[in-house]
């Protein structure tokens, strides 16, 4: 059967709740722990079923907005779907009072009940308000941001469309670009600051409300955190100050030579005059090179990217009417990953079939888990994506022929560099959500205080707005998804050291990816790092002993060349 062929039927949410209904009274009576674990594996395929329709809609929506049917599903579901997680957390509130709790565990795991707890200490209906406005509030800042309409050299470009701009090889145009980008945020200062102002506030009394001395506990539940917190993540921050900042400065200088600038300023963001790697080669082309890869890296993925390209679960080429952007989501019904992207000519094509595929491969790996523990928490999914972007090296060469060398030091020291960005991030949300009542003005010197920490080469030269400390500004993250963006860091910190294993030896570093990508999400961040086998990046001493060999592999490139 084909993607196309996958049957969408609206769900009859009447006949739904009804289901749910009586499911939860039965549970409710239940006078037996074998009949508990029926229902909640009855719940499991009612919620599977829903949960296929909903994700139906969503892939055939974003393949194509200007189709009317799946418009008004989108709008349906988004109405609907509101329903399914109430029950959800009633059927939670009920699964954890029962008296049969020890047969569930043993049918269950530990882990299904750490879950449990976790969403409830997350989640409660006197939340539900404060969640309304807190997603209308996030459209607002989204909405202001794809708004911007930014005149230059001529023409009228919203903040993505600037790009090409900002990363101009002409120093000249590209500082000029982000003056102008500068402007924007300029512009819009009042309203950014209120909007977030207000969500700071807002989280603040929501942690409140649960009874939590502020945000940052409530946050990392939100988060599914079930093994961590704010210790670890403080102790894993100082490392990245210790480790990883002085080996960026490094790169920094290696830049400032490569470009021929002495002292560089935050608008010099390109990595080299020529231009960067580009894939070579069609859209079926670089799908016929992955293919040749994915056999030839290992039998499972072999069978799995052969499962893909036999059930068409791939959308690729850009066009009109079509969303922007990529992802990678799952259909339980049909057990099937599905990858959307849109394909440009930039080494992006070939992260689409490499890192995204690599989520596809760990959810097709797992997909027999119960549905919260096919996928991992973010911080885990992302291991999964970002090593088999690692797992690919070998076949570099043959998406990029002749810019193998430059992908390989690009790919590796922009990872290298992200990391303090990371940090810097998410230490600025911990100050903003402990001190819940700076100023606007206080918050932006909070900023540039951290960003001098973490990036202390960055000069913002005659960009008086951005050193203010607003270079925040323009990080979603930030305003819609509090607390996520370390996860990113957490996984490349992972996905570096099977970078490493894989060199030193491959067989092993593959069985333990492999087995991670089964294990889904059966367990927290840290219980699947244990049970892989990898370092914890909580862990003094990790950071430093990660990056050095790549900073060394690093060194043997003569990046001048480039
Ligand atoms: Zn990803």
């Amino acid at each position: 059967m084909k993607f196309n062929d996958f049957k969408y039927e609206r769900p009859d949410f009447e006949q739904v709740k009804k289901e749910f209904e009586s499911i939860i009274e039965t549970f409710k009576a239940s006078k037996s722990g074998q009949e508990q674990i029926q229902l909640i594996e009855k719940a499991f395929k009612l919620f599977d079923e829903i949960d296929s329709m909903a994700t139906l809609v969503s892939i055939r929506n974003s393949i194509n907005t200007k189709d009317e049917f799946y418009e008004n599903e989108s709008e349906f579901m988004d109405e609907n779907m509101p329903l399914i997680s109430n029950y959800s957390n009633i059927l939670d509130k009920s699964i954890v009072k029962s008296p049969f709790k020890d047969e569930l565990k043993v049918h269950f795991g530990d882990h299904f009940f750490n879950q449990i707890e976790v969403s409830l200490k997350a989640f409660d209906e006197k939340l539900i308000p404060f969640i309304i406005e807190e997603s209308k509030l996030s459209r607002e800042y989204s909405k202001l941001i794809a708004g911007a309409q930014i005149e230059f050299e001529g023409g009228v470009y919203n903040l993505s469309q600037m790009s090409p701009f900002t990363q101009s090889v002409n120093r000249k145009t590209r500082h000029q670009a982000q003056l102008k980008v500068s402007g924007f945020f300029e512009e819009n200062e009042k309203a950014i600051d209120d909007i977030y102002d207000k969500l700071v506030h807002l989280r603040d009394d929501m942690a409140k409300a649960m009874g939590y001395k502020n945000y940052i506990e409530l946050g990392y539940y939100r988060m599914g955190r079930t093994d961590y917190g704010e210790k670890e993540v403080n102790n894993y921050r100082e490392q990245i100050k210790a480790s990883v900042v002085p080996a960026v400065s490094k790169l920094t200088e290696r830049k400032a030579k490569r470009l021929g600038i002495k002292d560089l300023k935050s608008y010099d963001t390109i990595a080299f005059l020529s231009g960067n790697p580009t894939p070579k080669g069609s859209k079926d082309h670089l799908v016929d090179v992955a293919k040749n890869m994915y056999q030839e890296m290992s039998e499972e993925t072999d069978k799995f990217f052969t499962f893909m390209l036999n059930h068409d679960l791939f959308d690729l080429d850009s066009k009109p009417g079509k969303q922007g952007g990529g992802y990678c989501t799952y259909i339980p019904k049909y057990e099937s990953p599905f990858i959307f992207a849109n394909f440009n000519g930039t080494s992006h094509d070939v992260d689409v079939l490499t890192h995204e595929a690599g989520h596809a491969f760990q959810i097709f790996s797992s997909r027999h888990h119960i549905p919260s523990q096919r996928w991992p928490g973010m911080e885990g999914a992302e291991i999964h994506s970002m090593s088999m972007e690692f797992f690919a090296w070998p076949w570099v060469k043959d998406f990029f022929k002749e810019d193998t060398e430059k992908y390989y030091f690009t790919h590796l020291s922009s990872a290298i560099s992200f990391l303090p960005y990371g940090a810097l991030v998410d230490e600025f949300q911990h100050e903003v959500y402990k001190k819940p009542d700076m100023t606007p003005d206080e918050r932006k010197a909070t900023w540039r205080r951290l960003e001098k920490v973490y990036l202390p080469s960055k000069d913002y030269d005659d960009d008086h707005f951005m050193e203010k400390g607003t270079y925040w500004y323009r990080q979603g993250h930030i305003f819609g998804s509090p607390f996520y963006y370390i996860d990113y860091t957490l996984a490349q910190v992972c996905a570096f050291q099977y970078w490493i294993k894989n060199r030193e030896n491959h067989e092993m570093a593959w069985k333990s990816y492999y087995h991670l990508c089964t294990l889904g999400g059966t367990k927290g961040f840290v219980g699947l790092i244990e049970a892989a086998k990898l370092d914890s990046p909580f862990i003094d001493g990790t950071i430093s002993r990660t990056i050095k060999p790549l900073m060394a592999f690093l060194d043997t490139i003569d990046d001048t060349k480039l």
